[in-house]
């Protein structure tokens, strides 16, 4: 069984997802697979050189962060386009990882925080939302990126919001610091070792 979680910038999903390991549950963080794969995924590189020009990438092999952000920087359609090249690329790493598991196990988390938004919900078999006050929030990505209100403010617009996301969301987990998150995800995980396919 395949779990999506996902929630906003600063939610708290990592920190659960690390709370999901240790009860023996493996999780495939797309958000950090889709930055290595940008690197070594050949299908993919040749599709990035294809659209943005062979300065995609450095002479090393890196990828050239100036040059694509240059272009997709507050350019959706060009930013959809680099969306379509990437989401496919990481739904076909995450069925490899899958499909490379060395042991048995009773479900297994994708995080992302697009999950919604790429619509690699709908190859999940149930989907978590992490939901928190936008003041905790807040003040969690200050703190840990080191950035301004502002800064985080402009990385929550290109999200969907809670209200929206919530509609799609099978689960939610409240990570407003005062309902207890090891509780929550104990429920979730007994919920889970009991559905039957
Ligand atoms: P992003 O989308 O930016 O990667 P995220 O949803 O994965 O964020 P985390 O990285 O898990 O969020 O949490 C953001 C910060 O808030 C981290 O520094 C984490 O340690 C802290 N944090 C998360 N939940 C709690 C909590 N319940 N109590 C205290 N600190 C928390």
């Amino acid at each position: 069984m395949k779990i999506g979680i996902t929630g906003g910038i600063g939610s708290g999903k990592t920190t659960i997802c690390r709370i999901f390991e240790t009860l023996g549950i493996p999780v495939f963080y797309a958000d950090t697979v889709a930055k290595q794969i940008m690197v070594d995924d050949e299908i993919l590189i040749k599709g990035v050189k294809d659209t943005f020009g062979q300065e995609s990438y450095l002479p090393d092999g890196g990828l050239n962060n100036k040059h694509i952000a240059n272009i997709v920087f507050n350019n959706e359609a060009e930013l959809l386009k680099l969306n379509q090249l990437v989401h496919p690329a990481v739904f076909r790493a995450f069925d490899t990882w899958v499909a490379n598991l060395k042991t048995e196990v009773p479900y297994v988390l994708k995080e992302a925080a697009l999950l919604f938004e790429s619509g690699s919900y709908k190859m999940c078999d149930k989907n978590i939302l992490v939901t928190a006050p936008l003041e905790l929030k807040l003040d969690r990505v200050i703190k840990r990126d080191q950035v301004t209100a502002e800064q985080v403010k402009a990385r929550m617009d290109k999200q969907l919001t809670d209200e929206q996301k919530i509609k799609l969301a099978d689960y939610l987990i409240h990570n407003d610091e005062s309902n207890s998150l090891i509780q929550q995800v104990l429920e979730l995980h007994h919920l889970f070792l009991n559905i039957k396919h």
